[in-house]
This record gives structure tokens, sequence and C-alpha cells, in this order.
């Protein structure tokens, strides 16, 4: 089956990870900005980082035809230098034009403080003045709900968002219900030591539905899983759902939610097929 994952951190990974994938079915991905587990040090820093998940990671991804898009931001546990931060938002309309950037993120909470809350709303206000869509990180365990909770609300009072052209990921069974009923997007993230499992995500696929709906890995530098959206698949089709469904929040549900992107060019694999590329 083909599929998308709409959060993967693919500068952290081999290329050998490509190959794997693209032999498991995925034919295209996207990629937020996050933390390179240090601090970056200017905005210069950015800009190259910018440059790599613009120029780079698609070749690289090209190399075993899977589609690669990216979406840029300062990551929420670099948002206590606000004054960076803020050279940083505007920085980033350098590159909102360039291929395959679907909008602002992955943004949000990390431990809830003040600051944070400043570098979130600046983005907001960043991706509603250039018409971007934006990408939510809600934090982990313990600060999950109630960063979760002030994401929503931040997001509600904005008149200015669209909500079916913001995806907040990282949903669990507890914070779900909450994005979903708002109108918003949500996604499950994968990850072998915390957020979901293949198995709890279908649990909540039978509770919700697949409206709005998505999966993804997450991969990144840390102990995680970039083949986590096969085994979902797997865990789906072992409960007896049929591939519609399963096509569904794999691929439908990512390429619907995309393309409200005006940089989104992604051709179906049928396409290269016919072509007999
Ligand atoms: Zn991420």
């Amino acid at each position: 089956m083909y599929y998308f994952d709409p959060h993967i951190h693919m500068v952290s990974r081999v290329t050998d990870d490509y190959e794997m994938l693209a032999k498991m079915g995925c034919v295209g991905m996207s990629e937020p900005a996050f933390w390179a587990g240090f601090d970056r040090g200017s905005v210069d820093g950015f800009r190259d980082y910018f440059r790599q998940l613009t120029e780079f990671e698609p070749k690289r991804a090209s190399w075993y035809r899977v589609q690669h898009y990216t979406w840029l931001c300062i990551n929420a546990k670099e948002a206590e230098n606000v004054s960076l931060s803020r050279e940083v938002i505007a920085m980033i309309p350098e590159f909102l034009d360039r291929p395959g950037v679907l909008g602002i993120g992955e943004i949000g909470l990390n431990k809830n403080t003040k600051n944070e809350s400043i570098v979130f709303g600046e983005h907001l206000d960043l991706a509603m003045k250039t018409d971007e869509q934006i990408l939510i990180h809600t934090p982990h365990l313990e600060d999950k709900y109630q960063g979760t909770r002030m994401i929503l609300d931040m997001l509600c009072d904005d008149s200015r968002i669209d909500h079916n052209r913001v995806l907040v990921d990282h949903v669990e069974e507890h914070t779900i219900r909450a994005v979903l009923d708002e109108g918003f997007w949500a996604g499950m993230t994968l990850y072998p030591v915390s957020k979901c499992t293949p198995e709890r995500a279908v649990d909540m696929v039978e509770m919700y539905g697949p409206e709005r709906l998505l999966v993804n890995s997450a991969g990144d530098w840390g102990p995680s899983k970039p083949t986590a959206v096969p085994d979902f698949i797997l865990a789906m089709r072992l409960r007896g759902h049929p591939e519609s469904l399963i096509r569904r929040i794999v691929y439908d549900n990512p390429l619907r939610f995309f393309s409200g992107s005006r940089n989104f060019d992604f051709t179906p694999p049928e396409v290269y097929q016919a072509a007999g590329l």
C-alpha cells in the first residue's frame, strides 16, 4: 500500500532509511523543522537548516522516488530565547515560496511557559499574514493535556485561523477529542518509548473514525522508528479493517490536508507508472 508519513525528521536519518521506506510503500513525507538536540546559536544556523530542508532533503528523497515536503519554524524548545526566535520568524518568509514548503511548523508548546506562548503566538501571526497552513507540536507526558488545551485556546481565540488548515500532532486518548471537535486535523504519533503504539492508534480510529485523522512516525535522532506507519497498516489489517479505510488514513487524508498548501505539487505514483517511468 502507498502511504505518506506526514511527520518525520529525515535530516536525522541515513539514506538507507529512505530506501527502506520507499520499499515499504512510502511515496511522500513532510518534515517539520525541529530541535537539533542542542540550541542553535544564531539566525544563520537556522538559515542553513532551512536550506538543508528545502534543497538537499528533497533531492535525497527523490533518489528513491519519495516526494519530500517541509514546514519551517523555530522549535518551542528554543523559544526561551525570545530575541533569537523573533530573528528567525522574521527570516522565515525568505523560504516560504520555495517548492515543497507547506507552511509553519512544528510550532506549539513544550513546557507551557510564558515565553513559549509568546513565540507560538508570533508564529501564528506570521502564518496568518503569509496565508500558510500550520503544523502543531503538542507537549509530551505530564505537560500534554494542559499544553494541548492552551494551544487550542490560542488557536480558537484567533478568528483569522481556518481550523481546516491546522494539523495538531502527537494527540493521544485524552487530547484527540478536543482537537477533532474544534474542527482541526489530528495526527497520532507512533513512538517506541512514549506517545502512542500502533494498537492504541487503531483503538482511536475505532473510537473516532477516520475523518481528519493522520498517523506519523515522527522519526528523528532519538529512539524512534521511521517504519512506524507500516506497523500501523499491519495493526489495522490484523484487526480486520478494510484496505480502503487504511488507505484513507495513511494516503488520502494527508493528500487532502497538504492540498491546502500552495506549494504542494504531489505527483501520484500512478502517473509515473502510466508514463513508463
Ligand atoms: Zn517532530
